[in-house]
């Protein structure tokens, strides 16, 4: 249940109602948005029968969300949520353009990408720390040594870091280092670890699990928000179907749909998405147009000698182009960065 206060409802107010709901056993959660306060009631609603709450002071509408999911529901809140990520935001008109490489393999490689990708407009990179791969004979990351170069990276260029976190043991590691932290497909439903990064105050991309729905997707999302960390950025990175020309199927409509059922921001990862280096950029330009809040771009300067998806790994001077393509979009498609 949602229950939107009125515009000059007091603080008091407020707290009589919060105070109302947890004597009913219920979790409030408050946002705060530009207009008046919202506050969401999560628990066994059938309790709050016998409660008047529209006539509580303060209180202007109560509303009954359908949706399983709730705080991240648009019912909720109608606005596009913003996500701040050490001064970069996205979402509402703030394009996201991540980029780098799929592993951070070692310093130099590291640097060199992301000075390139920065030069080329790039606003956060991307690197993975620890690696969820298919064969446990394959690289599996450098670790921490590997948060050390992110930082060490960040220090440098100033572009904030993005990362994954595998497991909940990493989480208070990964968010020591880096500026938001990564849900991979693979963990989109390791529910211990979706209430873990609900608990720390870092943003959180949560990428779409391989064969979930969006609404799965959503409850995932769910599972963070209901925590109390609302800054989570949603990332369509492709799903399995029959075809296998493509790593996997790029699904846009998902991105408009999310947006439509969700205030989050959702950006696309066309390089898992797709697989292969040719195709990313006109997805690119694809996600831009269908209103995506940002992409994530896996680039390495020498994709033949990368130690993981080297095949979709753009050149830095690909990646420059396809950036100069989506900054002539931009204007048309009410994007900034
Ligand atoms: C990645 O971004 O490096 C990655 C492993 O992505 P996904 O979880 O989408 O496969
Ligand atoms: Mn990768």
């Amino acid at each position: 249940m949602v229950i939107v206060m009125r515009q000059d409802a007091t603080e008091e107010q407020l707290a009589h109602l919060v105070g109302k709901l947890q004597e009913k056993g219920l979790t409030a959660h408050i946002s705060r948005g530009t207009e008046r306060v919202i506050v969401g009631a999560i628990g066994d609603e059938r309790v709050l029968q016998s409660v008047p709450l529209q006539a509580i002071p303060g209180v202007e509408q109560v509303m009954q969300i359908l949706q399983p999911f709730k705080l991240v529901s648009r019912e909720f809140r109608k606005e596009d949520s913003v996500v701040d990520v050490s001064g970069v935001k996205i979402g509402g008109g703030h394009f996201a353009l991540i980029a780098g490489p799929c592993s951070v393999e070692n310093w130099d490689t590291l640097i060199e990408t992301a000075q390139k990708v920065k030069a080329a407009g790039a606003n956060l990179l991307r690197g993975g720390a620890f690696k969820p791969r298919t064969s446990p004979y394959a690289f599996q990351g450098m670790g921490e040594e590997g948060l050390k170069l992110l930082a060490r990276a960040r220090q440098e260029t100033g572009l904030p870091v993005v990362t994954e976190v595998m497991n909940t043991s990493q989480v208070e590691l990964v968010a020591s280092y880096a500026d938001m932290l990564q849900i991979g497909a693979r963990n989109m439903q390791n529910f211990d670890l979706l209430k873990a990064v609900g608990d720390v105050r870092k943003p959180v991309l949560l990428k779409r699990g391989l064969s979930s729905t969006i609404k799965e997707w959503l409850m995932s999302a769910e599972y963070i928000l209901s925590r109390g960390n609302h800054a989570v950025v949603l990332c369509e990175r492709g799903i399995r179907t029959f075809e296998t020309y493509t790593r996997n199927t790029l699904d846009l409509a998902a991105v408009a749909a999310a947006q439509e059922l969700s205030h989050l921001p959702v950006i696309v990862d066309p390089s898992h998405a797709t697989g292969k280096r040719s195709l990313i950029e006109p997805m690119s330009y694809a996600a831009m147009a269908g209103g995506a809040d940002g992409l994530t771009i896996e680039v390495h300067p020498r994709p033949e000698e990368a130690l993981s998806d080297g095949d979709q790994s753009l050149l830095p001077e690909d990646f420059a182009k396809v950036a100069q393509g989506l900054r002539r979009f931009a204007g048309v498609c009410n994007q900034t960065w």
